[in-house]
C-alpha cells in the first residue's frame, strides 16, 4: 500500500522513533502520545484489520507484542496498562493499518474510556448469544 503512512514506516521512508524490528513485525512510538511511552506493535505486511491476519502470523504478533508490553511498562514504571486495537472508523481507527496500541497507565492520568452500560430487553442477550456462537467458524 504505496499511500499507508505505516506502509511508509517499513519502508522507511519516512522517519519513526523504532523500539523493535524484525522481518515481519515492527514497534515504535506513537507520535501523539496519550502518555510517554505510548507504543504500537504492527505487522509489517499491510492488512487493515486484526481480523484480516493471517491465523499464521498471530502468534507471534502476540508474542511481540507482549514482549514490547513488558518493555514498555518497566521503562515508564507504568502501573498498568492498556492494549486495544481499533478497528474501522466506527471504532476510532485513523490509520488503516493493524496497530496494537500499547498504552502505559498510570493512577490519577485522568484517561477515561467512557462507554456505556448499555442493558439488553428481555431474552436480548440469548439472542446475541445464540448468533455469536453460530458465527464462529
Ligand atoms: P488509530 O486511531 O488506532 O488508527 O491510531 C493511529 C495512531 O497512530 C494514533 O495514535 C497516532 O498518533 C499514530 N500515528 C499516526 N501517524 C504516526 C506516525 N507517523 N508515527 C507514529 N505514530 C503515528
Ligand atoms: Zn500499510
Amino acid at each position: 500500500m504505496a499511500d499507508c503512512i505505516f506502509c511508509r514506516i517499513v519502508k522507511k521512508e519516512i522517519p519513526s522513533r523504532i523500539i523493535y524490528e524484525d522481518k515481519k513485525f515492527m514497534a515504535f512510538l506513537d507520535i501523539n502520545p496519550a502518555n510517554k511511552g505510548h507504543t504500537l506493535v504492527i505487522t509489517k505486511g499491510h492488512y487493515e484489520l486484526f481480523s484480516d491476519i493471517p491465523t499464521e502470523l498471530l502468534g507471534d504478533f502476540f508474542t511481540i507484542s507482549q514482549k514490547i508490553t513488558k518493555a514498555v511498562v518497566k521503562a515508564t514504571s507504568a502501573e498498568g496498562y492498556n492494549l486495544f486495537i481499533n478497528n474501522k472508523k466506527a471504532a476510532g481507527q485513523i490509520v488503516p493499518h493493524v496497530h496494537f496500541h500499547i498504552l502505559p497507565r498510570f493512577n490519577e492520568d485522568g484517561i477515561k474510556f467512557n462507554w456505556p452500560n448499555r442493558k439488553y430487553e428481555e431474552n436480548e442477550a440469548e439472542i446475541y448469544l445464540k448468533k455469536i456462537k453460530d458465527a464462529i467458524k
